[in-house]
C-alpha cells in the first residue's frame, strides 16, 4: 500500500498543472515592436526559436508589413493575431489521453512488486541469487532530483548501482529557502543516497572530473575530511561503468561579477541554507550588541550612528529575481515579521532596521511564469516590504556593500550598504559537463552547456557503437519538445529519473532507435508485451485536461505527501 501511495501520486502529479512547460509556454510571451519587424518575445531564449519555427508564413509577413506603419490601430491588431495564434497552440497541445494514465497506473504496479521485493533486505536477509555475472555497472552521477529518483524505481536485482556525489543524501529544493530561515528543518528536507535505496552496490563519497569514453572509464576525484588541515588533492579513482548516468545538475553562475563568488552566499544546498541560517542570526545579534542597539540615553549623533550600523548590518540583498530569489525573499520577509512582532517576536527593537532587498535585472519578476503570476510576484513581494529593484544590474559585490548601476549602464550609480548578499542570479553548467561536451561530437551541444538529448535521454556519441552508454538527465540535459526545451524544474528531473530507471529496469537495447526489449525474463517481456512496450515509448510530459483527473491527482498528492512525510525520515 505504502509503494502505491509512495509512486502513483508521484508520476500522476507529474501530468498535471505543474506541467513542467508551464514556463515555456506560449502565453507567457510578449509581441514587442521594432524598426520593420515584430518580434514575439519570450525571456526564454527557446521560446523565440518556438514561434519562429511554428509561425505560419502568411502570419509572418502580415505582421513584418503592418509592424512597419507603426500605427496604434495595426498594433493592437497585431497584438490580437499573436494570442489567438498563442491561445489556439495552447488548446491544441497534447492532452493525457487515458491510455496514458493506464500505462502510468500500471508502471506503478511494477514498482509495487520492486518495492516488496526489497523488504526482506529491510529484515537483514541478503539475497544470493543476484547474478552478477548479468548485472550491469550502472554509475550514476549526482544525489539530485534525477539521481533519487532513479535510485528509488531502480531494480538492484538486475542492475549494479554505484552512486558518486559529493553530497550523500537528496535535498527536497523547494524547502531551502524554508530552511534557511528555520522554518523547516534539514532533516525534514533531506534523504541520504544509502536509505533511498539500501540495495546500490555502493556510494562514493566523491566529484566526477572525467571520463574516458572509448574505456568506460570514470574519473572520480574522493572528497577528502582532511582538505585544509593535510595538504595535497585527496585520491583520485577510477570506475568502470556499462551505463553511465549524467544528473550532475547545474551550479549557481556566480563567476562573471567581480566579487559575487566571494562575498555573496548562494541557496543550492543544505550546507548553503545552513550558512544562511547562521549568517541571519549573526546579524540580528550583532545589531542587538549593547554597543550598536539604540539608546535613548545617547546624544542624537551617536544613535544615528549606531541605527546606519544596524540598518546596513540588517540589509539583507538578494540578486537575481527568479524563482530561488523570489522564495527567499518571500521568506524572510514572513521571518522579520514574526520576529519583530511587538512583545511576542525575538528582536521587536529592530522593526525598523530590517529590509530586504531584491535586485533583478530584468522587467519582471521569476520571468518564466506568466505575466499575471509575475505581476503577483512584484505585488506581493512590495506589499511584504521588500524593496523590489527591477531592471537593475549589480557591477560589483564586496565584503558589506553591492555596486548598482541601470540595466544598460555599466558605471555604477549606486553602492548599497549590506550586511547579506545572497547569489541567487542564474546558473551554469558543472565543469563534468563542460568536460563531457569536449569528449562528445558538436551536436551535443545544447544551449546553455547543457548536453542535447533524444528523447531516451541518450546524448550523440563520438562512436556509434558506444551510442547508449551515457544518459544525462535533469537540469544538465537539454531536452527537446514539441520544439520547446523543458525548463529547468524538479518536476523534468524527477520523471526523467524514474524514465531511465524503468529503461534499465526493463532491460532495453539501448542501442537501438527506439530501444527494443532484450530482457531474458519471460515474465516481463510477457507483462511488457502486453502494454505494447516492446518498444521503448520516448520521456514525454502530457497535459492533465479534465478537472476529474486533476481532483484525484490532487487526493492522491495529498496521500502521497503524508506518506512521504511518514516514512521517508
Ligand atoms: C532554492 C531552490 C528552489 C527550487 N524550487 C523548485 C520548485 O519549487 N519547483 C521545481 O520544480 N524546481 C525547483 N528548483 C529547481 C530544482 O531543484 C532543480 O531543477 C532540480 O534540482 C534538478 O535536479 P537534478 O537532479 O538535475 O540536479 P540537482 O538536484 O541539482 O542534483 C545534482 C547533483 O549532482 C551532484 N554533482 C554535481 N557535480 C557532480 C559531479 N561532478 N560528480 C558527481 N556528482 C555531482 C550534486 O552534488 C547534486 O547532488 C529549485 C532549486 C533551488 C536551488
Amino acid at each position: 500500500v505504502q509503494a502505491f501511495l509512495l509512486r502513483l501520486p508521484l508520476d500522476v502529479n507529474f501530468g498535471i498543472g505543474l506541467h513542467p512547460r508551464s514556463d515555456s509556454f506560449p502565453l507567457n510571451s510578449d509581441v514587442e515592436f521594432k524598426d520593420d519587424i515584430t518580434l514575439v518575445k519570450n525571456t526564454s531564449a527557446h521560446f523565440e526559436e518556438y514561434i519562429s519555427l511554428s509561425f505560419d508564413d502568411p502570419l509572418k509577413t502580415a505582421m513584418k508589413g503592418e509592424a512597419k506603419k507603426e500605427e496604434p490601430g495595426d498594433r493592437q491588431e497585431i497584438i490580437d493575431a499573436v494570442q489567438a495564434f498563442q491561445w489556439s497552440m495552447w488548446k491544441n497541445e497534447p492532452r493525457l489521453p487515458l491510455e496514458t494514465i493506464v500505462q502510468r497506473t500500471l508502471d506503478t504496479v511494477e514498482d509495487i512488486f520492486l518495492h516488496l521485493r526489497r523488504v526482506p533486505y529491510d529484515y537483514g536477509w541478503v539475497p544470493e541469487y543476484i547474478d552478477e555475472r548479468n548485472r550491469p555497472t550502472i554509475v550514476v552521477l549526482g544525489s539530485g532530483w534525477a539521481a533519487h529518483a532513479l535510485l528509488k524505481v531502480a531494480d538492484t536485482y538486475k542492475l549494479r548501482i554505484i552512486v558518486v556525489s559529493p553530497s550523500n543524501h537528496f535535498v527536497f529544493t523547494p524547502m531551502l529557502a524554508s530552511a534557511s530561515v528555520g522554518t523547516v528543518e534539514y532533516r525534514s528536507m533531506t534523504e541520504a543516497v544509502r536509505a533511498a535505496n539500501p540495495m546500490i552496490e555502493n556510494y562514493i563519497e566523491g566529484v566526477a572530473t572525467s571520463l574516458d569514453i572509448q574505456r568506460q572509464v570514470l574519473k572520480v576525484q574522493l572528497n577528502s575530511l582532511l582538505v585544509g588541515i593535510r595538504e595535497g588533492d585527496p585520491p583520485e579513482i577510477e570506475i568502470a561503468y556499462d551505463k553511465l548516468i549524467v544528473a550532475v545538475g547545474v551550479k549557481v553562475a556566480d563567476s562573471m561579477v567581480p566579487g559575487a563568488l566571494e562575498y555573496s552566499l548562494r541557496l543550492k544546498t543544505c550546507d548553503d541554507a545552513r550558512r544562511l541560517r547562521t549568517a541571519v542570526g549573526e546579524a540580528l545579534e550583532f545589531a542587538s550588541r549593547p554597543d550598536v542597539k539604540d539608546d535613548p540615553l545617547l546624544s542624537s549623533l551617536e544613535r544615528e550612528q549606531r541605527q546606519m550600523e544596524r540598518r546596513k548590518r540588517l540589509t539583507f540583498a538578494i540578486v537575481g529575481g527568479g524563482p530561488t530569489g523570489v522564495e527567499l525573499a518571500g521568506e524572510l520577509t514572513d521571518f522579520i515579521k514574526d520576529i519583530t512582532k511587538p512583545r511576542v517576536g525575538a528582536y521587536p527593537q529592530l522593526r525598523d532596521d530590517i529590509r530586504v532587498v531584491l535586485i533583478h535585472g530584468g522587467e519582471d519578476l521569476v520571468p518564466q511564469f506568466d505575466v499575471d503570476l509575475r505581476k503577483h510576484a512584484l505585488k506581493s513581494l512590495r506589499n511584504g516590504g521588500v524593496d523590489v529593484r527591477l531592471r537593475t544590474k549589480v557591477s560589483e559585490v564586496g565584503n558589506s556593500y553591492i555596486r548598482l548601476s541601470s540595466k544598460d549602464s555599466d558605471v555604477p550609480e549606486e553602492t548599497l550598504y549590506t550586511g547579506l548578499n545572497i547569489w541567487a542570479a542564474g546558473t551554469e553548467s558543472v565543469p563534468f559537463v563542460t568536460h563531457l561536451l569536449e569528449s562528445l561530437p558538436p551536436e551535443a551541444r545544447g544551449p546553455q552547456g547543457k548536453v542535447r538529448v533524444d528523447p531516451w535521454l541518450r546524448c550523440p556519441m563520438p562512436v556509434s557503437a558506444q551510442f547508449g552508454s551515457i544518459l544525462v538527465m535533469g537540469d544538465a540535459a537539454s531536452f527537446r519538445e514539441n520544439e520547446a526545451f523543458l525548463p529547468q524544474t524538479a518536476q523534468v528531473a524527477g520523471q526523467q529519473g524514474a524514465f531511465v530507471a524503468r529503461l534499465l529496469d526493463r532491460d532495453y537495447d539501448l542501442s537501438l532507435t527506439p530501444p527494443r526489449l532484450k530482457t531474458r525474463s519471460p515474465m516481463m517481456r510477457t507483462w511488457l508485451n502486453i502494454r505494447g512496450l516492446e518498444q521503448a515509448e520516448g520521456c514525454t510530459y502530457p497535459r492533465f485536461d479534465n478537472p476529474l483527473q486533476i481532483l484525484l491527482s490532487l487526493i492522491l498528492v495529498s496521500f502521497y505527501s503524508f506518506w512521504w512525510g511518514q516514512s521517508s525520515f
